[in-house]
């Protein structure tokens, strides 16, 4: 089939809010095991595409597809369904339990409860799969550690665990490192390179140097619509893109 190993696809998609023109005719393709990114400018229609692709908003035209199938008019839960996942800005996590546990009712599906925990505690195969996932973002040292207790940047990769947790067939990230600190954003970066091998990611991300060691394509939005697509070496010497990050 022409969509092979293609897991997402928006043609012309587009949405204005009012008169103002957030997402204009993008086309994105995201290939199996690949990981996009999607940079541009506070205001360039970044998050307004994020949520047209996750169900969020419907679209004022074009379309989104994902293997192959028309989903423009799916539900959030219908693309959750096909694999999607995607992490969110207010946070899911139960600060009052601890990493473990956090990373256990993710595994068990669907959103957890008390009493699926309790049920479930002996089951020793999923214990250690949780214990994977907490070294694999960097909080192995944390395991047994209450969620409130974890600094906000170790939140940020507990969730990015536990958004991995279903094996998504492509994971959306919003950018993942706002409001973090400097060495908060570095070490998020490293666990997301490390997460991410072997995961579908979409990256949307403000900051330049984040999207680009991340990015092994790298999509770049202006205005609403997408103005260029490369490499990141390509879009780190792009003069274009230079004059977009200065405000021109
Ligand atoms: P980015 O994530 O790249 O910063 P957004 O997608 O949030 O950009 O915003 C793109 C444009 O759409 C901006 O001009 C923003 O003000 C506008 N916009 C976004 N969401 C809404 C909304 N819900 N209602 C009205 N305007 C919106
Ligand atoms: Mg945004």
């Amino acid at each position: 089939p022409a969509h092979a190993g293609r897991i997402l696809s928006t043609r012309a998609l587009t949405r204005h809010f009012g008169g103002v023109h957030a997402v204009s005719d993008v086309d994105l393709d995201v290939g199996t095991g690949e990981r996009v990114s999607v940079i541009g400018p506070n205001g360039a229609g970044k998050s307004t595409l994020f949520n047209l692709v996750a169900g969020e908003f419907r679209p004022s035209g074009g379309r989104v597809e994902m293997f192959g199938a028309d989903m423009t008019r799916a539900s959030i839960q219908q693309r959750a369904h096909r694999g999607l996942a995607r992490t969110f800005q207010t946070s899911k996590l139960f600060t009052s339990m601890t990493v473990a546990d956090n990373l256990y009712l993710a595994l068990c599906g669907r959103p957890g409860s008390v009493r699926r925990l309790r049920d479930a505690r002996r089951d020793h195969e999923r214990i250690g799969r949780a214990r994977g996932l907490a070294e694999r973002a960097g909080l192995g040292a944390e395991f047994g550690v209450e969620v409130g207790e974890l600094s906000h940047g170790q939140q940020r990769q507990l969730e990015l665990a536990m958004a991995l947790a279903a094996q998504p067939a492509l994971l959306m990230l919003d950018e993942p490192a706002a409001g973090l600190s400097p060495s908060e954003r570095g070490q998020l970066t490293t666990v997301l390179r490390e997460l991410s091998a072997g995961v579908t990611l979409l990256l949307i991300e403000h900051d330049m140097d984040i999207a680009l060691v991340i990015g092994e394509r790298v999509v770049v939005m202006s205005d609403g619509a997408k103005v260029l697509e490369g490499s990141p070496s390509e879009i780190r010497s792009s003069e274009l893109v230079r004059r977009i990050y200065l405000g021109g």
